[in-house]
């Protein structure tokens, strides 16, 4: 029997009502809807070629390297709007933000991060004594990357990634890939960069390659500026790892061979160094690494990656001389074959 039905026999209906009331009070009515847990702190941020093609035409005043590196910045005029909880509203039902920054996907960005496993893992074989390279070709699907014409650097990186499988299992190495045709890797992710959970999308990439026990981990990517005159090779590493000097190892051999390749072509490419993303961007203040390299911890809190690993910016789509390389297949070759160079040269230089 509840409390309230005894008081009921006691003191009659209008006592029960009164007492009923009473003990709402006490216990306090239903809490009010609780604010999603993201701080409504967040740029509007978006996908930086779904927005704009980048002007060919040099130009002898364009400001110093105002690259899409740049520190995304939130506006005044854009609504802020909180992600909501992974699971409470359907992304295809989040609102539009105004494009106010252009932000690369590489998960750089200031971001949440992702609540929940990715929906879908695939089924992937054990691979016992034979080396795993997990292949991450940058972007794919509504997130498009850098552009140039109808040139998508998605596109660019999943041909890239393919031939460089290719090549890999030629070498007698395992190539997992994190998507093999023009798709988010999580279907959750419908565009709109971080605002429409792309952060599941990146993490999905983390997770495909730590569960076919990758040994290394390859994030292709091509680079985009707002700057024409910007041009070459860049790869990004981490430093917060355990394994922070394989990592760095496997940078400068990925980019030594990129540069050679290219270079072979008869192209001669802007060594533009590797580069340690502890800084990648900062944001109020905050330093943001790139997602898919990081450590998890910190201002952006995930699971990483279980392998070393690097993210390569093979050439510029936005450079008239850079794009017009990744134009042509033999580019593409080359730049694969420098992916399976690093990291047959890597095994040699870390046999265990
Ligand atoms: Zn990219």
């Amino acid at each position: 029997m509840s409390p309230v039905r005894g008081l009921a026999r006691c003191f009659g209906p209008w006592a029960t009502i009164v007492l009923a009331l009473a003990l709402l009070l006490a216990c306090g009515a239903p809490p009010p809807p609780t604010a999603p847990a993201v701080a409504a702190t967040e740029p509007a941020l978006v996908a930086q070629a779904s927005t704009a093609t980048p002007t060919l035409a040099p130009s002898a005043t364009a400001a110093p390297a105002p690259t899409e590196m740049a520190t995304p910045q939130p506006t005044a005029t854009a609504a802020v709007t909180p992600l909501p909880p992974a699971t409470a509203t359907p992304l295809a039902a989040m609102p539009t933000a105004t494009p106010a920054v252009a932000a690369r996907g590489e998960g750089g960005v200031p971001g949440p991060a992702a609540p929940t496993p990715p929906a879908v893992l695939p089924t992937l074989p054990a691979h016992p004594g034979q080396r795993v390279v997990c292949l991450d070709p940058g972007h794919g699907g509504p997130e498009v990357g850098a552009a140039n014409g109808d040139m998508a650097e998605k596109d660019i990186n999943l041909a890239i990634a393919l031939k460089a499988a290719d090549l890999l299992r030629a070498a007698g190495v395992e190539p997992v890939l994190t998507r093999d045709s023009d798709r988010a890797v999580d279907p959750r992710y419908t565009g709109n960069s971080y605002r429409g959970g792309l952060t599941y999308d990146v993490q999905a990439r983390i997770d495909i390659c730590n569960a076919a026990g990758a040994d290394l981990f390859f994030s292709i990517h091509n680079n985009g500026s707002g700057d024409p005159g910007q041009s070459g090779s860049e790869v990004w590493y981490n430093v917060q790892r355990t394994f922070s000097d394989r990592n760095t190892a496997l940078a400068d051999l990925l980019l030594r061979n990129i540069l050679n390749r290219l270079r072979a072509l008869g192209y001669p490419a802007v060594d533009r160094g590797t580069k340690e993303d502890t800084t990648f961007r900062i944001f109020q203040g905050r330093p943001y690494n790139l997602y898919v390299l990081g450590p998890g911890v910190g201002a952006r809190p995930h699971v990483p990656t279980l392998m070393p690993g690097c993210l390569g910016e093979s050439l510029f789509l936005s450079n008239p001389s850079d794009v017009a390389m990744l134009s042509r297949e033999s580019t593409l070759d080359a730049i694969a074959g420098a992916y399976r160079d690093a990291a047959l040269a890597y095994f040699q230089q870390f046999p265990e």
